[in-house]
């Protein structure tokens, strides 16, 4: 499937608008709601929301090794995935085959269709998945040496530990939210000089961090660390995540045990989650790891992905500003290494676990990932196409993130991350 679509793109029956971000090979999965009110999980082709609990109710989702097709009348895809990585996949071609252009078991049936297709902006997507855990890495090494310049040392902008390890730390799961949520200005302590002497109020540095998230398929034991050839199995797909950030809060109070309030406020996801299936043929070489990473960390050449990621602010007004293109090339550490690292202590995972990049910089000033890096930390203020400028969020902007991976004329898209920022209480 995977070397057919590279030089012919699959055709549905389906209209695919030119650039669409969900052709028939995409076949990412979510949660919508139906008009009637009815929750389901769904996927998309061009334009138009596929009911998959209404498709498997017509006996054609039978015989994929998923026991219970109940699992797409859920309000999570955590049942679904649970199936693990195969099943899934298998689910998904099964799909890509009734939707192609020379199937006429669903096109020519009497059937009504109404019940399994409908416009996709009737259907109101919800959070794709229950996040049972949540990780989030700091992989980009562009990223963790500007910040670190900013934060710490100019001289010295990366820790010692961070060239043999990929940093991360464990944040909540409750504030991980969809995109369309409308996140509220956090109010907390800071110190403007530093110098100890803090005062508490609404954030003055609100932020984004462009980022993706993978997301796990299995339970594993306790104790039972994953090896890095096989972390490719426990690994469903990959969604947009956008971790906004209190700088002005996080700079505060983030030594000696990391982010804390600075960043539990609020991170707003992408509604489908895209599957590695569809991201395969898009895989590349990530940045020479050197010093070489300890063996349990060493992985095929070809670890990352090239899926570009754009970040754009809307003013209230409604003028919208591309702020930032950056893309998932320029990780330092793959997802392989960063789930592998994270069991390699006996760390258990669980079902829709969730593993987020870190914010994801590139060489270019344009490809940095948060307003922090492309503003200097306030002292180069970004241009918007209204007129305004910005060093950070303003109260009613809304921060878009939209994420595709492109080749030879096929386009996989993961739709947009969406949130505007409500004023402190
Ligand atoms: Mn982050």
């Amino acid at each position: 499937m995977v070397k057919k679509a590279k030089t012919s793109p699959l055709r549905s029956w389906i209209e695919v608008p030119e650039g669409s971000d969900f052709p028939l090979y995409n076949i990412p999965f979510g949660v919508g709601r139906r008009p009637n009110g009815k929750v389901r999980c769904f996927t998309r082709i061009g334009n138009t929301a596929v009911d998959l609990y209404m498709l498997a109710s017509l006996g054609l989702m039978d015989e994929l090794g998923i026991p219970d097709l109940r699992v797409f009348k859920w309000a999570s895809l955590n049942d679904f995935f649970a199936n693990g990585r195969e099943r899934v996949a298998a689910a998904r071609e099964r799909i890509i085959n009734i939707f192609s252009e020379n199937n006429p078991v669903l096109r020519t049936s009497h059937l009504d269709k109404t019940k399994v297709l409908l416009p996709a902006d009737q259907v109101q997507m919800l959070m794709p998945i229950k996040v049972r855990d949540y990780t989030d890495f700091y992989s980009s090494k562009e990223h963790a040496e500007h910040v670190g310049a900013m934060f710490r040392d100019k001289s010295s902008p990366l820790q010692p530990n961070w060239l043999h390890l990929p940093v991360g730390y464990h944040g909540r799961t409750s504030s991980i939210v969809v995109s369309g949520t409308a996140i509220r200005r956090p109010k907390g302590q800071s110190s403007p000089s530093n110098a100890g002497k803090p005062v508490f109020g609404p954030s003055k540095a609100l932020d984004f961090e462009a980022e993706t998230a993978f997301i796990t398929c299995s339970n594993t034991e306790l104790g039972q660390p994953i090896e890095i050839g096989q972390a490719d199995q426990h690994i469903i797909g990959m969604l947009i995540f956008n971790d906004l950030s209190a700088r002005d809060i996080q700079q505060w109070e983030y030594v000696p045990l990391g982010p804390f309030q600075g960043k539990s406020f609020g991170s707003v996801i992408s509604p489908w989650v895209v599957t590695m299936e569809a991201l395969e043929p898009f895989r590349v070489a990530g940045p020479e790891q050197n010093p070489k990473p300890m063996p349990y960390l060493q992985t095929r050449k070809d670890r990352n992905f090239d899926i570009c990621i754009e970040a754009s602010i809307r003013t209230p007004e409604g003028s919208e500003t591309l702020i930032c293109k950056t893309n998932t090339r320029y990780l330092y550490w793959s997802i392989d290494q960063q789930l592998t690292h994270q069991t390699l202590n006996g760390c258990n995972i669980r079902v829709c676990d969730l593993y987020a990049s870190g914010a994801i910089s590139g060489p270019e000033p344009d490809s940095y990932g948060s307003m922090l890096e492309l503003s200097w930390n306030g002292s180069n203020p970004i241009h918007l196409e209204d007129g305004t400028q910005r060093t950070f969020l303003n109260d009613h902007d809304t921060l878009i993130i939209r994420a595709f991976a492109e080749k030879q004329g096929m386009r996989i898209g993961f739709g947009e991350s969406v949130t505007t920022v409500l004023p402190a209480l």
